[in-house]
């Protein structure tokens, strides 16, 4: 299940991303990782739009574009951070609305 998310786009904003790389340092937090690109990979491979997130303890509260509220644990190795690397998501929310720029960008970071 690779990305399959929507990429082409006559969005002038979307192809202006889709030309530059973004990194991001694979070792950094996954709460840091989804502060910065704010993109959620859910289980059933939809992206949702991150709207807020915050830390509590151990674990992390998001808010989606689509009025979910996540609440997962920080794990070091977690799903969500393995998915975000790899890129996995069948297809973007239609709630959340996620501009096509922002998934432009997503496709174009690279965690290294
Ligand atoms: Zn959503």
């Amino acid at each position: 299940m690779a990305l399959k998310v929507a990429m082409k786009t006559d969005d002038a904003a979307a192809k202006k991303e889709q030309k530059k790389m973004r990194y991001i340092q694979k070792r950094r937090p996954i709460f840091k990782i989804l502060e910065k690109i704010k993109l959620w990979p859910s289980r059933s491979g939809i992206l949702h739009g991150i709207k807020t997130i915050v830390k509590e303890g151990n674990c992390m509260i998001m808010e989606t574009h689509c009025h979910e509220v996540i609440k997962v644990r920080i794990s070091k190795n977690s799903r969500a951070a393995r998915w975000l690397r790899n890129k996995w998501a069948e297809r973007a929310c239609s709630g959340c609305r996620i501009p096509a720029w922002k998934i432009a960008k997503f496709a174009n970071t690279l965690f290294k």
